[in-house]
């Protein structure tokens, strides 16, 4: 495998000052940088290349031989065994002292977002029309307020651990490679906490439970799912706190099912008021509604009151209620009833065959 000109790489002239070697490497350590280009490969070596032609044309000595013999006056077996002295990302960017670039304090490989946290919440349907203020408890990691996150008991600081030298990384070689792996002595922190705080045992962060207010908007629904920006758990060594996702269990109803923004219920009416029309009153989600029964109605006749329903979560507009009516058999008579229910049987004259009733009985015995 050839090698690039590391003056091609870094895209400068072979009379380049040393200030405009170092701006064009720092703007492709920025480019190129694995924090911004996360499972990129092709970046991880071009950051790598980079740092490589840096280390030879920032050291003058280096350089001058490099500009005499090529690549094959650094040393090794046609240099591809080369080791820039500091693979190591952050050791490239404390040899800058700009470490911080990133937004990132101390050393970036211990700078851990705080995870997300799902808060599972039910709420009844009458609920889900307003909308509500919840309040609601959850558990979760919160940075120690004993030691501010370090870890440390008081008066006592983490010792550089001696494996890494705090890179948090350990070097090997194997063959013509030099291999970083993760320090073992301290899990990559970089750092030994010998006398932990008592209160988090060192990690930093303890259980809390928090109440939060949460604003469950009107029309939300089974699914839906409420983002709380910040209210997750605390990061790591200053890193992002998580977010909180609320998630919302709508109860099922007694008197209503919902379809959408639609709402569905029943209704008994009599068979007077079936055959002679009635004004009755329908149960709505909020109180009552007055509902005309024409005269003539059948059983299973599904009547519409609009906006009845629910909010749309957008807030625009409401669905509509949808009341199917049934007819209901009185199952004791009183004396008189049924007197006046004999005098009608007796003079009733009901042509089932022109009413189409026969079709719908063959159909749910057919
Ligand atoms: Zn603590
Ligand atoms: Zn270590």
């Amino acid at each position: 495998m050839s090698k690039r000109d590391y003056y091609e790489v870094l895209g400068v002239d072979k009379s380049a000052t040393e200030v405009e070697i170092k701006r064009a490497y720092r703007r492709l350590a920025v480019k190129y940088h694995p924090d911004k280009n996360p499972g990129d490969k092709e970046a991880e070596e071009k950051f790598k290349e980079a740092a490589e032609a840096y280390a030879v044309l920032s050291d003058a000595q280096k350089r001058n031989r490099y500009d005499r013999f090529g690549h094959s006056g650094m040393g090794g077996a046609g240099g591809s065994g080369f080791d820039p002295g500091f693979t190591n990302i952050e050791d490239i960017f404390d040899l800058f002292g700009f470490g911080d670039m990133f937004g990132g304090s101390a050393r970036r490989s211990n700078v851990q977002r705080g995870a997300d946290l799902r808060y599972d919440l039910e709420i009844t349907l009458e609920e889900a029309a307003t909308g509500k203020d919840a309040k609601i408890e959850i558990p979760r990691l919160e940075t120690c307020d004993e030691c501010e996150g370090k870890g440390t008991a008081e008066g006592s600081s983490p010792e550089t651990c001696v494996t890494c030298n705090g890179s948090g990384q350990t070097r090997y070689q194997q063959g013509f490679f030099s291999v970083m792996r993760t320090c073992p002595n301290c899990s990559g922190k970089g750092q030994i906490i010998k006398d932990p705080c008592k209160k988090c045992s060192g990690a930093g962060r303890n259980e809390k439970k928090k109440t939060l207010e949460v604003k469950i908007p009107a029309g939300v629904e089974t699914g839906s799912r409420l983002r709380i920006g910040g209210e997750g758990e605390s990061g790591v060594n200053g890193g992002m706190t998580g977010d909180l996702y609320v998630f919302i269990h709508v109860a099922e109803h007694e008197t209503f099912e919902r379809q959408g923004s639609n709402l569905y219920t029943s209704a008994p009416i009599s068979f007077t008021q079936a055959a002679l029309g009635a004004d009755i009153k329908v149960k709505t989600l909020d109180g009552e509604e007055d509902l005309k029964i024409p005269a003539g109605t059948q059983t299973g006749t599904v009547f519409r009151i609009k906006n009845q329903g629910m909010p749309s979560l957008g807030g625009r507009g409401k669905g509509d209620l949808f009341v199917a009516v049934t007819l209901v058999t009185p199952k004791t008579l009183s004396r008189e009833q049924r007197k006046l229910l004999e005098q009608l049987a007796e003079i009733e004259d009901i042509d089932f065959e022109e009413e189409g009733f026969m079709d719908k009985v063959r159909n749910i015995f057919g």
